[in-house]
Order: structure tokens, then sequence, then C-alpha cells
């Protein structure tokens, strides 16, 4: 399949998952985590369709922001992102997705003050408690978002999760399920410079279960571009 017809292809089942769940497609984004793809890729995936893309590493980004990479689209950073990298995010990227701790949200914020702008970001979350991933505890979030309002060049967006590896894409429900639910009762209570519209969450193999448990923004990669090749 060509970058086009798969990006028509994930579309297509976005509608289908947001319909089957009683919700407007509309209501979904499609973020193409585009790394490892050349700047000619990712603008096919863009004339597809894709209206945002997703970058994983500063530099790469940088490289193909710089060959017009994403023209015609939105940009989002989703990888983790190391505190002195986050000059060279603030301000290209319009969604952080990966803030993992108050010392890097408080380096965005110095950054953002210093650009004379407000930064989007989405607060991670470990919802699987894994050691290997970064991101706050389900717990941490209400006084994370209490804490925010110290950041004023920085503006919550929501939440965002990576849920365990998991071998069928049926078993990672009870984490999308828990980060709904973190999404809803955290939206509850209302916090300065926090705003909860995004969800994000939802991969490849299991975009479509997320969308069904409440997920509006899906990072989908290899169902878009193919299989990664790591050298
Ligand atoms: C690569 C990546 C994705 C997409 O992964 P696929 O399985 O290829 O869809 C989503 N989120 C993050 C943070 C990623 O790094």
């Amino acid at each position: 399949m060509s970058i086009a017809e798969s990006t028509a292809a994930v579309l297509k089942n976005i509608e289908a998952a947001a319909l089957s769940a009683g919700r407007d497609p509309h209501d979904i984004l499609l973020v193409a985590a585009s790394k490892m793809n050349d700047a000619e890729r990712v603008q096919q995936a863009i004339k597809a369709g894709v209206p945002i893309c997703g970058e994983n590493r500063v530099q790469e980004m940088l490289e193909k922001n710089s060959q017009g990479a994403y023209e015609g689209a939105k940009l989002h950073f989703i990888g983790h992102l190391q505190k002195n990298k986050v000059k060279q995010v603030v301000g290209l990227a319009e969604l952080i997705h990966s803030a993992d701790s108050i010392p890097l949200i408080s380096v965005i914020n110095k950054e953002a003050e210093k650009k004379g702008l407000v930064q989007d970001i989405l607060l991670e979350v470990n919802i699987g408690n894994e050691d290997s991933k970064s991101g706050f505890t389900p717990e941490e979030i209400p006084g994370i978002l209490a804490e925010i309002s110290k950041f004023s060049a920085v503006r919550v967006r929501g939440l965002m999760a990576i849920p365990p590896i998991c071998a069928v894409p049926s078993e990672n429900r009870p984490y999308f399920e828990r980060m709904k639910q973190l999404f809803v009762d955290n939206s509850v209570k209302k916090y300065d410079n926090v705003y909860m519209d995004f969800l994000s969450m939802g991969m490849s193999g299991d975009y479509q279960e997320a969308i069904a448990c409440g997920a509006n923004m899906v990072r989908v990669g290899s169902a878009i571009f193919g299989a990664r090749i790591y050298k």
C-alpha cells in the first residue's frame, strides 16, 4: 500500500471507531508519528490528509522542518524531551505531548517566556507504572495541575499515555479506560493555565481501541508509513 492509501485507511478506521463509539469523527485528531520517515514521505502523508505530524527527536525534527517536511500540517513533539533541547522545540512544536516532570515543565516555561509565547503541553502519565517509562503517576496529576499556575508561559491541554506493550490490542483497554477516568476526574476542577482538551493515546496497533475508550488524539506511525527499518 502507498502512504496515500494507508493514510486514507487510517482516517477511515478512525471515523468508523468514532461512529461506533457514538462520537463525532471530527473530534478525533490524527497525529502521524513520522519519525524515521524523510521529508518527502511526510509530505505524501500530509497531502493524503494527515493534519498533524508528531516527531520524537529534536535533531531529526529540525532537519526535516528545514526541508519543508511539515508544510500543510501542524507539528507536535511526542518523544522524550531533554531539558537541554527544550529551546529548539518551544514555539516550533504547537504541542509537546511528553511533559513528564516539573523540572522539564519549568525549563519549557522559562524558554516560552523568553520567546514571548505560551507553550501548550500535555502531561505524560506512566499509566502502566513501568520503570522503563517516564511520566507522572495518576495520583500525582491533581497536584501537578494545581502547580501549573506557577508557570504562566505554559498551558496544559490534557494528558498523554503510552501503555505497556501488549500482545493483543484489547489488552490495553484497562489502561485506556483508566486514562479516560483520570482525564474526566481531573477535568472537573478548574485550574489556572489548565484546559483538559486532549487525551492523547493509541498507536498503530490499538488506536481504534483507544478511541473506543475516549482518546481524542491518536499517534499513528507504522500504519501510515509502514514498518520502520532500524539500522
Ligand atoms: C513512534 C511513536 C508512535 C507511533 O508508533 P506506531 O506503533 O508506529 O504507530 C506513537 N507515539 C510515540 C510517542 C511514538 O514514539
